[in-house]
Formats: structure tokens, C-alpha cells, sequence
């Protein structure tokens, strides 16, 4: 019996995580649980899953899940995740948002749990961090994000050494059939609707700009130790193909599957071992019929170059393009600014914002805020 900690259990992946461990109540067990300001949804998860150790986002909502719920041990605050992480288990899925899931990474790994990273936050922001915690306490960190668990898959039986390109598909979002010219006017839901993926909101607008693809980029650069330049990008309009590695004999491996994220969960959680899985929708070629693929335009999708460049820079390059992305996005949902205004805000900040070469934690995390500052002040001068 696997014991499990699931962060950021109310979300999308969160919710597909307890999906699977529920499909396997004999091999896994979850054993406590943090989850932001959806208490609703938290109540909901209480009638599924019995449970000793839950971790809220607010003080208020602590005080009364206390009274409410006797028999469970409750947390509260970014703190209070932290001091859960201390408890016994064998496996962390860390899905949290954001920047925040960056220091319960690093506590995962310094108590040498297993790390499942759906936050791929942690690798943008804090990779060097992430890194260096990994080798210091000869950590284990397995993939949950569609593309990299297809890398991973699909390295299994090989050597790393062997591989001369990692190729990250991208379905290029919800806008991928429109020009820049296009892009001026659209709103808010025609971007929340993302052709091949049901996913929570902000990844699915991070989709249309390619930002997620550019995160995605970094995220492999940490997980597989490959160089930028050894990591491409190529379109399946289908998505279809999740990612393949091209080895050195140019054979291309790659996995295949439906746009299902509870296989790259259970991956992460059952690895090295695969285990059945109840989906309602299985994977039909012949229904399918025509693979697509596409060269992926810079010009489109600017901030998909932009990453390349803040993945090359390190430092805290990584806490600014995200800080400013996270804000970007909260504030095209609230209609505050336009869909390519994400991509200037972006480009501005990373450009502005100082550079620090070595960065601590704490760094990260000052320029984090900072970013956010500086982004409502861009925003506040319109501009
Ligand atoms: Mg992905």
C-alpha cells in the first residue's frame, strides 16, 4: 500500500488524481491533502475519501472546517502545507498552481518522498533550485504533464546518452487557426475553449498564447537534463501524439494516447509498472484516420521564443516570465486587458525587470512579487 499526499486536490488534476487512486484503492492511499479556497469542492472530496490530514488556503475557512469536521487534523496557509509534507508517505503529487508550488517541491525531495510534478512551475521558476535539492538528497521526481510523461514513457529500455532531440507536440491552442491580425479582438471564452483539452483555466489560455509550450520547453530541460537546443517543438493539430525523443539512430519514439490526463497520473504514481486503467475513451486510429503536424512560427507565437531565451538565461528569469504570466492571464479572464496585450506585458516585464544571477528562494520569491507589482503598474499607465 502506497501512501499519497495530493496538493491542489479541488483542481483539474487533483480532482482526475483521486479518480485513479480511487481505481486502485488496494495500492494507493491517500493520507492527507491540501486544497486553496474551493471549500465545496474540499466537501465534496470529504464524501468520497476518508481522510486525517487536510490543509486549507484561509485562516477562516480553518476555523470552521475545525468545527465542522473533529476527526480531522487541519492546516492552513502556504505554512501549513509544509508542515503537513513532514508526515510519512511514500508519493507527493504536488498540483499545485503557480508560483506556490515551488517550495512544497523543495520539501517533497529534503524528506525524500517520491515527487509526481503536475506544477511545472517548480521547473520555471526554481529549476537550478529543483536540480540541485534532487542531487543533494538523491531524489526521485516523475512527470505528470501529458508531453513529459510521453518522453518518459518512451525512454524506458533506453539511455539517456542516446538522445539527440526531445520533440514536444503542441496542438497550438485555441487560436491556432488564426493570424496575428486575428488575435486583436477575441474574447475571453473563445480562448477558455480549447479544441483537444479540458483543462483548468489558466492552462488552457497559457495553450493559446504558447506560453504553456515555452513553460513546457524549461520543464524538459530539468526533467531530461537536455540542452535547449536539443528540444523542439512541433504541432499535432490532433493531439494525438503527446511527445516523442528522436535517439541518436534516428529512431523516433513516441507515445500515443487520448487527451486523458489520469494515464500520465497513474504513470507517475505505479512507475515502473503499469497498472489497467477505466477510461471512456480509448484511443481509435482508424477513427481518426490523418495525423497533422505543423512547423511551429516563432512570429506566431512570440512568447514560445521568449521562453527558449529565459530558459537559456536562468537566473531569476524563470520567476518573472511566470509572475508576469500568472497576473497576465488573471487580468485577460477579468477582461482587464486584451489577448495580445498578455504577450507585450510579458516581453516588457522579462526585458525591465533586474537580473539576478544565483538567486536564493528567497530571491525567487521577491522577484515574483515584484513582477506582479510591476505588471499592474504597466497595466495602471495602459500600457
Ligand atoms: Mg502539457
Amino acid at each position: 500500500m502506497k501512501k499519497i499526499i495530493l496538493l491542489g486536490a479541488s483542481g483539474s488534476i487533483g480532482i482526475q488524481s483521486i479518480d485513479v487512486i480511487l481505481q486502485h484503492s488496494d495500492k494507493f492511499e491517500i493520507v492527507a491533502l491540501s486544497c486553496g479556497r474551493n471549500i465545496i469542492k474540499l466537501k465534496e472530496i470529504l464524501t468520497m475519501i476518508s481522510i486525517e490530514h487536510v490543509c486549507v488556503q484561509l485562516k477562516e475557512d480553518y476555523l470552521y472546517l475545525k468545527e465542522e469536521y473533529p476527526n480531522i487534523h487541519f492546516y492552513y496557509g502556504d505554512k501549513g502545507i509544509l508542515e503537513m509534507l513532514d508526515m510519512d508517505a511514500h508519493i507527493v503529487i504536488n498540483a499545485i498552481v503557480g508560483f506556490a508550488g515551488l517550495a512544497p517541491t523543495l520539501k517533497i525531495i529534503q524528506t525524500k518522498k517520491v515527487l509526481a510534478l503536475a506544477n511545472k512551475e517548480s521547473l520555471v521558476v526554481g529549476g537550478e533550485l529543483v536540480k540541485k535539492a534532487l542531487q543533494e538528497h538523491d531524489g526521485k521526481m516523475y512527470p505528470i504533464d501529458s508531453e513529459h510523461s510521453a518522453i518518459f514513457q518512451a525512454l524506458q529500455g533506453n539511455n539517456k546518452a542516446d538522445i539527440l532531440k526531445l520533440v514536444v507536440t503542441a496542438s497550438g491552442g485555441s487560436f491556432r487557426n488564426k493570424t496575428r491580425e486575428e488575435l486583436k479582438g477575441v474574447s475571453v471564452e473563445d480562448a477558455l475553449n480549447h479544441p483537444n483539452w479540458s483543462m483548468g483555466n489558466r492552462i488552457t489560455i497559457d495553450s493559446a498564447t504558447m506560453m504553456n509550450k515555452g513553460f513546457e520547453v524549461i520543464e524538459a530541460h530539468y526533467l531530461f537534463d537536455i540542452a535547449f537546443d536539443n528540444i523542439e517543438v512541433l504541432m499535432n493539430t490532433e493531439s494525438v501524439i503527446h511527445s516523442m525523443i528522436h535517439y541518436v539512430d534516428h529512431s523516433f519514439m513516441a507515445q500515443l494516447g487520448t487527451a486523458d490526463m489520469r494515464l500520465p497520473i497513474q504513470y507517475a504514481l505505479s512507475y515502473p509498472n503499469r497498472l489497467p486503467l477505466k477510461m471512456s475513451d480509448i484511443l481509435d486510429l482508424a477513427k481518426i484516420g490523418t495525423l497533422h503536424f505543423k512547423e511551429v512560427s516563432y512570429e506566431r507565437y512570440p512568447l514560445l521564443k521568449l521562453a527558449y531565451e529565459v530558459g537559456k538565461r536562468k537566473g531569476n528569469s524563470g520567476a518573472v516570465i511566470n509572475a508576469a504570466d500568472e497576473v497576465c492571464v488573471e487580468l485577460f479572464i477579468r477582461g482587464e486587458i486584451t489577448f495580445l496585450d498578455i504577450e507585450v506585458i510579458i516581453q516588457r516585464c522579462v526585458e525591465e525587470m533586474p537580473y539576478i544571477e544565483h538567486p536564493s528562494y528567497s530571491d525567487l520569491y521577491q522577484s515574483d512579487i515584484r513582477t506582479r507589482e510591476y505588471v499592474y503598474q504597466l497595466v495602471n499607465k495602459g500600457a
